[in-house]
């Protein structure tokens, strides 16, 4: 027998008891006469203690030889300690071993297995194996565990089947790059990795089955950032008979569930709502962080054609309102001038305005306009003395763009963005099409499948871009954790989209036959949402990488640098599916 307990769980009450323990050597102590070995395992750290004088040779000859990750079992008795380590829930007592085996030896690990490492991220990403033996990456996946499991047990409660998808799939557009695969059996043809399981959640609709979810990997080939990774996990939902409010209430009910019972914090239901239209004007952003207020005021009319330039060659001023900052000082100022004009937020400048104590106002365009000119900027502002303006100008979906990352900043820099607070809300009526200038074309804001809003179809054809979906984005503290639709249900709304996003009839068939075809067999009005579930995770957990909750990641560059992928593939391998390389093309 390995163990009769973990390294987690003897308390003074075990005191006497003879147990067994295997883990690994965290430390190993010799403090000349008495030597002390930190076994750990997943559950904890237990001490063992060897007295060199009472102890027999053989056991501190092993312990002797033992170093840092060794695995062993150990035999003894609880004993209290004389010391007792208020840190460690095992603090109150020590093992005094009349049996140690060395189970396995370690290399010196790369980097120490602590709560705090000193390796660097690319060398505990090789060494993952090892990482996930401290605490905060173990920890992160039973964190992960926890929300699946809670998410399995509220789903099941509700009715929903959790249902498999396949893998090997064609290609579903959502935006992205697909990963593909090639077919040995039919040479020349691919299978691609699904970007989510759309179409066929789809079609179980179809099947009848009414309530469908699925932890599923999707699977996307995009330019990776702090938040990406080229396959992640989706908590994947889809109902039938339903509206959107249906699916709104559902699961706002689910996020409610999951921080009651993985985090203990109460989440008031319904959710906020906003309007994508408002969410930009008010936030310049679709994925606001509603814990603090802040929000941009438009100043387009009121600050042009005062004979300042800069503000009157543009599309659009808009500034926030720092409370409490019009104490600011130089260095302060010239930090979010330059915070402003790094390449990643791109603004030319920031104009600033002081709403002193006094009532006065200072301000970086005190040439161009009057005292009365800047009351009227503070006023449209909700500004009151004592806080200072920011203000940016240029055209306008960029300036809002770098007025919503300015926002995040001031937020951060004025302590607004508490972590333990939660903030969720409903993004409802995005734009149902997108204008890409560069390919020129519309393409699907969300995907294919999604309905527009009754009252907007009539736009369909004279102003498509003016039509409004059936979409809906879940958005907590500034993060989008998951988004969906009510579906296209009828062939000829299918088509029409189709044909919208620059499809011609025979490649809507090629792609999407499967689906028209289906939709010619009845199909109940449906709808459904995917969440992010690397993300939630990252939420719960409080970081802004869903790296940390993925147990066997990929780095920035996507690749897998402990099993070192992507790699190359054999001749034979090549031979097989019949490709040829071509990497210098
Ligand atoms: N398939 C969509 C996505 O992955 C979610 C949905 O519409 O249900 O974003």
């Amino acid at each position: 027998m390995y163990r009769t307990h973990n390294c987690g769980e003897l308390r003074l009450k075990h005191q006497g008891q003879k147990v067994t323990l295997s883990g690994w050597v965290q430390r190993k102590r010799d403090k000349g006469g008495m030597i002390w070995i930190d076994l750990r395992d997943r559950y904890g750290v237990t001490q063992l203690a060897f007295d060199e004088s009472k102890t027999d040779k053989n056991i501190l000859d092993t312990v002797e030889k033992c170093g840092r990750e060794y695995v062993l079992k150990a035999t003894g008795n609880v004993i209290e300690r004389y010391s007792k380590n208020d840190n460690m829930p095992t603090g109150d007592i020590e093992i005094f071993p009349d049996a140690l085996e060395i189970l396995s030896a370690s290399k010196t690990p790369p980097f120490t297995i602590e709560n705090e490492s000193d390796g660097s991220d690319e060398l505990r990403m090789k060494y993952r194996y090892l990482d996930i033996r401290r605490n905060p990456v173990k920890n992160a996946l039973v964190l992960r565990h926890n929300i699946a499991r809670e998410t399995r047990k509220y789903l099941d409660k509700n009715g929903f089947l959790e249902i498999e998808t396949p893998n090997l799939i064609k290609s579903t557009p959502e935006g992205a790059r697909d990963f593909v695969v090639p077919s040995r059996m039919h040479p020349g043809t691919f299978y691609a990795l699904p970007q989510s399981p759309q179409t066929f959640k789809q079609l179980l609709m179809l099947g009848g089955i009414d309530k469908y979810f699925q932890l599923v990997k999707c699977y996307r080939d995009e330019d990776l950032r702090a938040d990406r990774q080229p396959e992640f996990s989706q908590i994947d939902c889809e109902m039938s008979f339903v509206d959107k409010d249906d699916i709104m209430k559902q699961f706002e009910g689910l996020v409610q569930h999951l921080f009651k019972t993985v985090k203990n914090v109460d989440i008031e239901l319904p959710f906020k709502r906003l309007t994508w239209h408002e969410s930009m004007e008010k936030y310049g952003i679709d994925k606001p962080d509603l814990r603090f207020d802040m929000t941009i005021s438009e100043l387009t009319h009121l600050a042009q054609n005062k004979g300042f330039k800069v503000f009157d060659s543009v599309e659009y001023v808009g500034g926030i309102c720092a409370e409490k900052c019009a104490s600011y000082s130089r260095k302060q100022l010239d930090e979010l001038t330059k915070f402003v004009q790094q390449p990643q937020v791109g603004a030319k400048g920031l104009v600033y305005v002081k709403y002193n104590e006094d009532g006065s106002f200072k301000s970086s365009v005190d040439k161009f306009f009057t005292p009365e000119d800047l009351k009227s900027w503070a006023d449209a502002m909700h500004a009151t003395p004592g806080d200072l303006l920011l203000i940016l100008a240029g055209n306008k979906q960029e300036t809002l763009d770098q007025l919503s990352v300015l926002r995040l900043e001031m937020g951060n820099r004025l302590n607004l963005r508490d972590p333990g607070k939660f903030e969720p809300l409903w993004v409802v009526d995005f734009p149902l099409l997108e204008w890409d200038d560069e390919t020129n074309r519309y393409y699907a804001m969300h995907h294919p499948f999604t309905s527009a809003k009754a009252e907007d179809t009539k736009f369909m054809d004279i102003d498509p871009g003016k039509v409004r979906a059936n979409a809906y984005d879940m958005v907590i503290n500034g993060v989008e954790l998951g988004g969906g639709s009510i579906r296209i249900h009828n062939t000829d709304e299918q088509q029409h989209m189709f044909k919208l996003l620059g499809f011609t009839e025979e490649e809507a068939r090629a792609q999407f036959g499967f689906l028209l075809d289906a939709f010619q067999y009845g199909v109940p009005p449906h709808g459904g949402i995917a969440f992010g579930f690397d993300r939630i995770c990252a939420l719960f957990g409080g970081s802004d990488s869903i790296r940390d909750y993925i147990a066997f990641p990929k780095n920035n560059a996507g690749r897998d640098i402990m099993i070192d992928a992507p790699a190359t593939i054999s001749e034979k391998q090549l031979k097989e599916l019949k490709l040829k390389l071509d990497v210098n093309r």
